[in-house]
């Protein structure tokens, strides 16, 4: 009779123990049917599984309330003892059914969670896209027109193709002039013409705006040059030009040496050499002192101190005549310069040619 009460007891053990295992499992039973789980993230499925895991060791691992229960079969009585080992196998049969089913259907979860986050990986860093840069030579360009915009200058741009007016004549290099020899350019086979210099846009502005005016005009010209270190067929210039009335050479100088000094710094000084343009008279080449060594001499300079900027002087009469300004009322001066040769001097290029080539490798340098 005594062995018939510590029976009883120990089912009555065995179910509390079973009750326990189900209170905790309660959480989980929603996974074991594996119906409506939609909203169920990939986060939340892992840490499901790992708490999973936990509540196996606790109620069926070695050291588990359970366990302690099956050691105790052994030690009910004869006539019990089958019954009781049956009870508890069932509970433990369950509880394994319990745990097994919910774990396929979290696994499920996991695995089909992870395979969507490896097709869209929102956790990986962007593919960032490659910002560019613009040319060396587009930043400088944007650098002199800074200067001179804010010197009351305005930008001008016109066409490249032009007729032999506009570039030879009514600069005054009539047919038959020198002069064209040494801009020859690349004609077309209806008279027209690549233009040599920029001054063309300085013609076409003085026609449609008259004077008085301020302006530069940056843009790309051609020689009928051979590339080779220092020269290229196709190269930038800005050439810029103001007309009013009272207009000096000392006007001139002192924009030319404002603009050095805000290109590279009030140190920096200018030279004025006599020299020959057509449409200018007087003219003068203009140099600056080395930005580089300071006027002491150096690899940029070849040794001279100076670096020459470009072309310059006072607007010829025959060019104000010929665009229907009248030289007695208005005097100009006008200038110009090559901008790829600025650049390759400021950067040290030992070929301007490496300017033209679009090598990706050479230009990522300038960012
Ligand atoms: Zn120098």
């Amino acid at each position: 009779m005594a062995e018939g009460v510590k029976y009883k007891d120990l089912i009555l053990q065995a179910d509390n123990i079973f009750k326990a295992f189900e209170q905790e499992f309660e959480r989980f039973a929603r996974f074991r049917t594996g119906v409506g789980l939609e909203d169920v993230t990939l986060k939340d499925a892992e840490s499901l599984q790992a708490n999973l895991n936990d509540l196996r060791t606790r109620h069926t691992g070695k050291k588990s309330a359970f366990a302690s229960v099956k050691k105790l079969i052994g030690r009910v009585g004869q006539e019990d003892r089958a019954a009781f080992g049956q009870h508890v196998q069932s509970l433990e049969s369950e509880i394994e059914r319990a745990l097994g089913e919910t774990d396929e259907v979290l696994k499920a979860l996991v695995s089909a969670g992870r395979l969507e986050r490896e097709r869209i990986d929102v956790t990986l860093p962007g593919r960032r896209p490659r910002r560019g840069h613009l040319h060396p030579i587009t930043l400088l360009r944007q650098r002199i027109e800074d200067v001179f915009v804010s010197l009351g200058y305005a930008i001008e741009d016109d066409r490249e193709i032009e007729t032999d007016y506009y570039n030879f004549d009514a600069l005054n290099i009539p047919d038959g002039h020198p002069a064209r020899d040494a801009q020859d350019t690349f004609y077309t086979t209806d008279g027209f013409a690549l233009r040599s210099q920029t001054s063309t846009v300085q013609i076409h502005a003085m026609e449609r705006r008259t004077a008085p005016l301020r302006m530069i005009a940056p843009g790309r010209v051609f020689r009928r040059d051979t590339p080779d270190a220092t020269h290229n067929p196709m190269f930038f210039q800005v050439e810029g030009l103001c007309v009013d009335r009272g207009i000096t050479m000392a006007h001139l100088k002192g924009t030319l040496s404002e603009f050095v000094h805000r290109l590279f710094g009030p140190d920096v000084r200018t030279r004025f050499r006599p020299s020959y343009f057509p449409f200018t008279e007087p003219s003068a080449e203009v140099d600056y002192s080395c930005f580089k060594c300071g006027g002491n001499g150096c690899r940029i300079c070849k040794g001279s101190g100076w670096i020459e900027l470009g072309g310059s002087g006072m607007v010829h009469r025959n060019v104000l005549t010929a665009v229907g300004i009248d030289p007695d009322v208005f005097t100009g001066f006008a200038f110009g310069f090559g901008i790829d040769r600025m650049s390759a001097l400021m950067y040290k290029l030992d070929d301007i040619r490496l300017l033209f080539e679009n090598d990706v490798r050479f230009l990522e340098q300038f960012n």
